[in-house]
């Protein structure tokens, strides 16, 4: 050593290609390996350690001692050998045993070796096995060696899968067994609690050939990917935010930023020319960058590693022509969904019945996927961080959002804690079923109707289960994400008119189609206006609905038909200013008097109302209330506005508290002028469906609540043991001069006051 990196790591590589495909046996194989690599890289001493029953053992070597082979042991984390297949890294040390994980194994003869230099041998993101050269010569070995080690590692890879020498066909006999179980962090997002095998909505791919049999035919792989990479990235900034979401727009930048990196390119491209195939190279290049990324500590750094993570393993997958999600695939068995971030129509294709729980990377409360996975009742973990780092594809986990938490690979103790807990869950859950037949009322006898949130079909189910007094939000743009096309008028007709035979006498309140934000249709061509730099705040919703007519009437007709001997009550999402409610109540009066003319028959009633979701609606509320039968406050939206804070943003997703002076003071106002007009007045935001936040609600003179079927119980708990007026006292001087955290307040006076929060 050192040596020319491309030449030197072409020749090994070829002289492994030949022993790989030699009939020599596996054992026999190693050792030639370990004579190459050593004779190449002018090595005193070259072994391969590899993973057998939880355990690195030494396989081959050239140097150490033979009686060592198959003697010398190490455990996970042992040795320098053991902690280089733990933290998957590569350690480059002049003076080994000055390290403080060197373990000296006297039957191996290695006490001469000053030098060492060990790199891991990778799986599917696991160490199972580690390539460690040594020198006599107190010396640090060079970049360009580590990076031929390296590369050779990757082959090995490779070669000891094809001989046997892992178990490629289990998922958890091929990794490590001594890989500890970990627990990580995250934001609780949907509530609830589940087990399953992680699968990744993107999935890895395996590399299952790393030498290139011809390096041009590689090479030109790699320019196709990339430009079929780029006009992806392309399409994808120039279609708003469809299947990305949260901070779509950075993360846009910074894909097109790696895209056309020339580096980057440059770089995968000396990889094949060391004679990589295609997909052996972009990996080698990634695994290359991620060791680099991690000597910086930078928080922002890592946040990028991640975007060229993501775009390094779009370009393996398009190379290898795998570009299916898993819901294409299919779910096999109880999954746990793993995603950067997903949009609500993604999440929607998955099988209801397999899909246990979903970990995100990203993720916020009120954004819509998080919202469709309420109503799936789906747990969502938000905002995980080393997900990929710490779960690989197969691991079983056991979610406990209640927790804020994932265990990765869990211990027996742990599944015996968590099903343990899961009982008691059910338990509770039983407790609240037993409330099914009780009345929402408060200790100081005030009734409170208390109405799900719905959107898909089953969703119905759920009043019955629930004891729900109807459906105070169904959102109809389900219907148009779970669909590829836009779904016709005899389509929606039929939905609603199941959706309101199931409620029975129960009432339910259709929202008209809210597309756009998080919500955009791939079949609906939302940039006619152009690109939209701020889609929340853009053409959605009735503003959409209102310029887009014909959807809006076709959607009036199929309402209007579907509730026929029945109250049909529609609200109508977005209003801003007075007129956008005329407008839209009088496109569907239009459509009931064009149905009339034919005869057709009709509903009993009509009853239109809107939602407060715009802050600038409360300033004209007294203009618009004589003409509403009804108000509801989409909290969700509103926060956003009233906050400036975007919903799906992560960044933010824990920033402004539900329970701020702001947002009270904003529902107290509303909920006055409503009272005073006479208009009922709902909230069926997601703050509704959390106790504590309920409680404030009602304390404020909210006497209508929507919310997720979930929470019903809980909800109907907590007011069943509220005392209203006297909340509503503490609120009026809590809202004058509020305390440093009303939560915290409101928590110890519900605490103090018997009021069950669960
Ligand atoms: C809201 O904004 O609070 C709301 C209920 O509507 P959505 O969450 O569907 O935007
Ligand atoms: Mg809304």
């Amino acid at each position: 050593m050192p040596i020319s990196a491309v030449a030197s790591a072409r020749e090994i590589l070829t002289r492994l290609h030949d022993v790989m495909a030699s009939r020599l046996p596996a054992q026999a194989k190693l050792n030639a390996v370990v004579d190459i690599i050593g004779e190449a890289l002018e090595s005193e001493v070259c072994s391969i350690y590899l993973l057998r029953e939880g355990v690195l053992e030494l396989f081959a070597t050239r140097g150490l001692a033979q009686d060592a082979v198959h003697v010398t042991k190490l455990a996970m984390g042992e040795g320098l050998v053991g902690t280089i297949a733990a933290n998957v890294e590569t350690l480059n040390l002049d003076e080994a045993a000055t390290h403080p994980d060197f373990a000296y194994r006297p039957e191996t003869g290695e006490e001469r070796y000053h030098s060492f230099a060990g790199v891991p041998i990778i799986r599917k993101e696991r160490a199972v096995g580690v390539l460690a050269v040594q020198h006599a010569d107190p010396r640090r070995y060079e970049d360009v060696e580590i990076e031929a080690l390296q590369t050779v590692a990757m082959v090995l890879s490779e070669l000891i899968a094809n001989a046997g020498l892992i178990d490629t066909t289990g998922t958890t006999t091929e990794r490590p067994q001594s890989t500890a179980a970990v627990r990580l962090q995250g934001f609780k997002l949907v509530e609830g609690m589940a087990a399953g095998v992680a699968v990744y909505h993107q999935p890895r791919i395996t590399i299952e050939h790393t030498v290139a049999e011809d390096v041009e035919a590689e090479r030109h792989r790699v320019y196709a990917a990339f430009d079929k990479m780029r006009e992806q990235i392309d399409r994808m900034s120039s279609q708003a935010e469809f299947g990305l979401g949260g901070e779509h727009e950075e993360v846009l930048a910074t894909y097109k930023m790696f895209a056309y990196d020339e580096g980057w390119s440059r770089r995968i491209n000396e990889a094949i020319d060391s004679g990589l195939t295609a997909e052996a190279a972009i990996e080698r290049v990634q695994q290359r960058t991620r060791m680099r990324m991690r000597e910086i500590a930078d928080p922002l750094l890592q946040d990028r590693m991640h975007d060229l993570e993501d775009l390094s393993n779009r370009l393996i997958r398009i190379v290898a022509g795998q570009l299916g999600t898993a819901a294409q695939l299919g779910l096999r068995q109880d999954s746990i969904l793993i995603a950067r971030n997903l949009g609500p129509a993604e999440l929607l294709e998955y099988d209801r019945r397999r899909l246990k729980g979903v970990v995100l990377e990203e993720g916020s409360l009120t954004a819509h996927v998080t919202i469709v996975a309420r109503a799936m009742g789906v747990p969502v973990l938000g905002r995980v961080r080393g997900v990929r780092r710490e779960i690989a594809e197969g691991d079983r986990l056991l979610l406990d959002v209640g927790e804020d938490s994932v265990h990765v690979r869990p211990n027996a103790a742990m599944e015996e804690a968590f099903e343990a807990k899961q009982l008691i869950t059910q338990k509770r859950r039983a407790e609240f079923a037993k409330l099914r037949a009780e009345q929402p009322v408060t200790r100081d006898g005030q009734r409170i109707t208390l109405m799900v949130n719905a959107g898909l079909r089953d969703d119905v189910a759920a009043l019955d289960l629930t004891g729900a007094d109807g459906i105070g939000l169904f959102r109809t743009e389900f219907q148009f994400l779970v669909s590829a096309t836009l779904p016709q008028r005899e389509r929606q007709q039929r939905l609603y008119k199941d959706v309101l035979d199931a409620a029975g006498d129960r009432p339910v309140t259709f929202r008209t189609v809210d597309v756009g934000g998080d919500k955009s249709l791939p079949y609906l061509n939302h940039d006619e206006e152009g690109e939209e730099e701020n889609p929340a705040m853009g053409w959605r919703a009735i503003r959409l609905a209102l310029d887009r007519d014909g959807l809006m009437k076709a959607q009036a007709r199929a309402l209007i038909e579907a509730a026929a001997g029945k109250t049909l009550n529609v609200m109508f999402p977005m209003i801003s200013e007075p007129w956008e409610f005329d407008e839209a109540r009088s496109l569907f009066e239009a459509q009931r008097a064009w149905l009339a003319a034919r005869n057709r028959k009709m509903p009993v009633d009509i009853r239109y109302g809107a939602m407060l979701e715009v802050p600038a609606l409360a300033e004209v509320l007294d203009l618009l209330l004589p003409r509403l039968d009804f108000l509801s406050i989409g909290t969700n939206d509103l926060t956003q506005f009233l906050f400036a804070a975007d919903r799906a943003h992560p960044k933010l997703a824990m920033r402004y508290d539900w329970l701020s002076p702001s947002i009270l003071r904003f529902v107290r106002r509303v909920a006055r002028q409503c009272h005073e007009a006479g208009v009922p007045v709902a909230v069926c935001g997601e703050m509704g469906g959390r106790p504590l936040e309920a409680m404030a609600l009602v304390g404020l003179g909210i006497e209508r609540l929507s919310i997720t079927p979930a929470a019903v119980g809980p909800v109907k708990a907590m007011i069943r043991s509220l005392d209203r007026a006297a909340l509503a006292e503490l609120l009026a001087t809590l809202l004058v001069a509020p305390p440093d955290s009303i939560r915290s307040t409101l928590e110890g006076w519900a605490a103090a006051n018997g009021v069950e929060l669960d």
